[in-house]
């Protein structure tokens, strides 16, 4: 029987990692959830029209276009999703919104937080959705854990601490692609903004922070068979103060040898603890500092179908979700606000508040010194 609910064409701008996982996430979203809308894969762009013929066949799109402009002129096209590199994101992104699109953009919504600011002031002007790609907040230990913090069971929350470390960069041999692009933005606005963005979702705003950021590899092959400089940091911290009175401290690196996908966070209360790996995503360990002596240590929660919403992919706990779930629930988010059932999960203005408190703390590095946001 055909499908009677009306149809959101999706165009999608970008086929590498995150292409693949945008799609994985419609088609999922598509079929997990009951969506106010048909979500369908209308038509991809990438560079040249060999590689977007080659994904739109893999993913399953009606239509593929090596300029990415014909999707934005595609009348027939309702949300446009950029997944290209962080330079390419603002001018795609105004050109969408300037189309009238919804628009779904990864993070870093630009490097920069004027531009990233200019975004979403555009996304305002002309009322349409957006949202931005930080999919470690969709999961659903991640909001038991806002759930636990919010509701006092952790009581007076003292201490954050967060990571997001990677190895991906660690060879010196690597060039970098975009990543080591000046204009691109380096570890902490490509990886950091993650751990930033998990730190506020969890504790609320940061007021202050306190930034070191570091470059340790200087010179990468430039891909000509020279080298070149290198100016983006490899590894950025930051001490930082939050509104609620904690304190903490967090870490972005993607030179962290060993590391594959480390975003951790580790919060401490008065009345107990949380800790988190990304790298076993469906447990959050839990210390209840009222458990009687002789029994206290970290216990273990898996995440079930009490945590929604696991359970509208599986009715067993303990049989996990994975990475490309979590796109399917941030679809689900944005798809819902595009039909006014909610607000935006994670909006351009949100995405944009992100990229602020970086900047702070690169001038914060630079300066020596703490800044106040
Ligand atoms: P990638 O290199 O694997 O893919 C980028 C794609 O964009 C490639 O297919 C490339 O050919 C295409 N592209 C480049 N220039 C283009 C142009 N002018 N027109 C059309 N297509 C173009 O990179 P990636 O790892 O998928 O990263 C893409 C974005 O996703 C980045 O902003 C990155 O920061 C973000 N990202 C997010 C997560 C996450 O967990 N949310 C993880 C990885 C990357």
């Amino acid at each position: 029987m055909a499908n009677s609910k009306p149809k959101l064409n999706i165009g999608l701008i970008g086929t590498g990692f995150m292409g693949k996982t945008h799609t994985f996430g419609f088609a999922a979203a598509n079929r997990v959830f009951d969506l106010p809308y048909d979500l369908v894969l209308r038509a991809v762009a990438d560079r040249t029209d060999e590689l977007a013929a080659a994904a739109g066949a893999e993913f399953g799109f009606e239509t593929s276009t090596g300029d990415w402009r014909s999707i934005i002129d595609d009348a027939s096209i309702d949300v446009v999703d950029i997944t290209t590199p962080n330079a390419l994101h603002k001018e795609m992104a105004l050109a969408a919104i300037a189309a009238g699109k919804h628009v779904y953009c990864e993070k870093p919504l630009a490097p920069l937080a004027a531009d990233a600011i200019e975004m979403a002031e555009a996304a305002e002007a002309a009322g349409i959705r957006t949202q931005v790609g930080f999919n470690y907040l969709c999961n659903p230990i991640m909001i038991l854990a806002r759930e636990m913090i919010q509701s006092g069971e952790l009581g007076e929350i003292r201490s954050f601490r967060g990571v997001h470390a990677e190895e991906f960069m660690a060879d010196a041999s690597n060039p970098g692609g975009f990543r080591v692009d000046p204009a691109g933005g380096g570890a902490f606005a490509d990886i950091g903004s993650h751990a930033l963005a998990t730190a506020e979702y969890l504790l609320g705003p940061i007021t202050a922070v306190m930034g070191d950021f570091v470059t340790a590899i200087k010179e990468r092959p430039d891909g000509k068979g020279g080298t070149r400089q290198i100016e983006v940091d490899d590894i950025g911290r930051a001490f930082l103060r939050f509104e609620n009175g904690a304190s903490g401290n967090i870490e972005a690196s993607w030179i962290a040898t060993g590391q594959e996908m480390q975003h951790d966070f580790e919060i401490y209360g008065s009345k107990g603890a949380i800790l988190f790996t990304q790298e076993r995503l469906n447990e959050l360990r839990y210390y209840n500092a009222s458990d009687p002596e002789g029994r206290r240590g970290f216990r273990t929660i898996l995440a079930g179908p009490e945590h929604p919403p696991y359970g509208r992919f599986c009715v067993a706990g303990g049989h996990q979700l994975g990475f490309n779930d979590l796109k399917a629930i941030e679809v689900q988010g944005f798809v819902q606000a595009i039909a006014g059932e909610r607000p935006e999960p994670f909006n351009f203005r949100a995405g944009a508040r992100i990229m602020t408190v970086i900047e702070a703390i690169a001038t914060s590095s630079k300066a020596r010194a703490w800044m106040e946001l």
